[in-house]
């Protein structure tokens, strides 16, 4: 059924009973031209544009939980495409075009909204570190704005401007930037891509590979042994746990991140701002409350829950920037399981075996990247090569030494 104005009436009309399940709950079959391994946005984005794209439908989607449960369902949903390096902007540019057409091509509102995304600098030299970064996004086809101190406050104008130690400079404002509903947008994937043939199995949690020689001949799951042609890892920060199933080592490392929400309060904050002295990051969500983060855990767990020092930590960044919330409360908090890479950028490439792909190595940003990151995986999957817009994803550039340090930040997952 197409969701449409028309489709609301007609439904109203006889109770609602008569709306069709968005997804087939699809059992495991024998056999898959390709099997892509978790049920977030990544692998049901895959999913999608393999059939959407490439024609290939004998798909399944192996979900060990439910769909959207792992970090697409738990992350604070900053959508943005304000990258500085060549490997970079020209990909997450074209996930942030993805975004602006998506809700329109899977038929479901993901609830895009571009209020912005303002990144505050706090002294000369950032400044000037934001104006060559603007200057880069506008020569790769995006859009950026340098903002000063008046126009930043003008925006947002609870923002701390007395404050000493981090004085605001300005910002760098990316108006097309903004936030999207997590949830949406898996299901969204889940619905189209179920509509052209794709199996997604929920519940369904792969346990080990077969290997023959260099090729992955079956995977074994909960729900029985399935033999495969290829198979696609894109299960976020279990990537390092279902490579070793194939007797492979990833230079990623999993860490917690985790995301708060704040009490409701009335419409407060109309765009997504973003500290440059401190990791702090917050939106205000339809419902009213904020929707913020910061640092990862820093200590390596498997564990989707984190700890009180870097609650504290998070909160100090608020209160440092918008010194009203200190009296406002935390309502609810969570942890994810980010798969940090040694440079900070992803993975998007064939593994040292024939049939074996990896998405992963997201580190804090891969929701944004939702669109592309399955848009490019279906790619790979289906041609055996990369898209020249995720040819620098590659897993090699760990060996060659071709990093793709966005924040020069250096070797270490903390520092990212
Ligand atoms: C707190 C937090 C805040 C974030 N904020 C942002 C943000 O503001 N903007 C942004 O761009 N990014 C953000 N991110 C990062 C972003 O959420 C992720 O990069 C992105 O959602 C990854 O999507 P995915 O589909 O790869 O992973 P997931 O959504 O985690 O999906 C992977 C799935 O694999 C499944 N799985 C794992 N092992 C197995 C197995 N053995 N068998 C079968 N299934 C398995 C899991 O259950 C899971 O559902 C944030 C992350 C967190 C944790």
């Amino acid at each position: 059924m197409r969701y449409s104005v028309w489709s609301l009436i007609r439904q109203g009309l006889v109770g609602n009973r008569g709306w069709p399940e968005a997804w087939r709950d699809a059992a495991p079959k024998d056999r898959y031209d390709v099997i892509v391994i978790g049920g977030g946005g990544h692998g049901l984005a895959t999913a999608y544009y393999l059939a959407a794209l490439h024609g290939i439908t004998k798909v399944a989607v192996l979900e060990k939980g439910w769909i959207g449960g792992g970090n697409t369902g738990r992350n604070t949903t900053i959508v943005r495409s304000n990258y500085l390096l060549p490997g970079n902007e020209p990909f997450y540019e074209h996930s942030l075009r993805l975004w602006e057409g998506l809700s329109a091509e899977l038929d479901f509102n993901v609830m895009f909204s571009q209020r912005g995304v303002l990144n505050l600098c706090h002294s000369d030299a950032q400044r000037d570190a934001f104006a060559r970064r603007g200057n880069a996004m506008l020569m790769m086809g995006a859009d950026a704005e340098l903002l000063d101190r008046e126009a930043v406050r003008a925006m947002v104008p609870g923002l701390d401007f007395a404050n000493a130690r981090f004085p605001i400079t300005g910002g760098l404002l990316q108006r097309r930037a903004g936030t999207a509903r997590h949830d949406a947008v898996v299901w969204g994937y889940a619905r189209a891509a179920s509509a052209l043939g794709v199996d997604i199995v929920q519940n369904c949690e792969v346990t080990g590979m077969v290997r023959d020689g260099d090729r992955i001949s079956a995977v074994e799951t909960t729900r029985g042994t399935i033999r495969v042609d290829k198979v696609g890892l894109a299960v976020a920060g279990n990537s390092s746990r279902l490579a070793a199933m194939a007797g492979l080592r990833l230079p990623i490392e999993s860490h917690v991140l985790q995301a708060f929400v704040s009490e409701g309060l009335k419409p407060w904050l109309d765009t997504v701002v973003t500290f440059g002295a401190g990791h702090f990051y917050v939106s205000q969500s339809d419902k009213g409350g904020l929707v913020f983060g910061g640092d990862i855990d820093g200590y390596n767990s498997y564990a989707q829950r984190g700890n009180l020092p870097t609650v504290e930590h998070v909160a100090a960044g608020a209160v440092a920037l918008f010194p009203a919330l200190g009296r406002v409360r935390i309502l609810r908090s969570w942890g994810g399981l980010v798969d940090m890479t040694m440079d900070g950028s992803p993975i998007i490439d064939r593994l040292p075996l024939a049939n074996l792909y990896l998405n992963g190595g997201w580190c804090y940003g891969g929701f944004k990247a939702t669109p592309a990151s399955g848009w490019c995986f279906a790619y790979t999957l289906a041609r055996d090569e990369p898209h020249e817009l995720n040819a620098a994803y590659r897993l090699d550039r760990f060996a060659t030494g071709h990093l793709i340090d966005e924040r020069g930040a250096g070797p270490q997952p903390g520092w990212h």
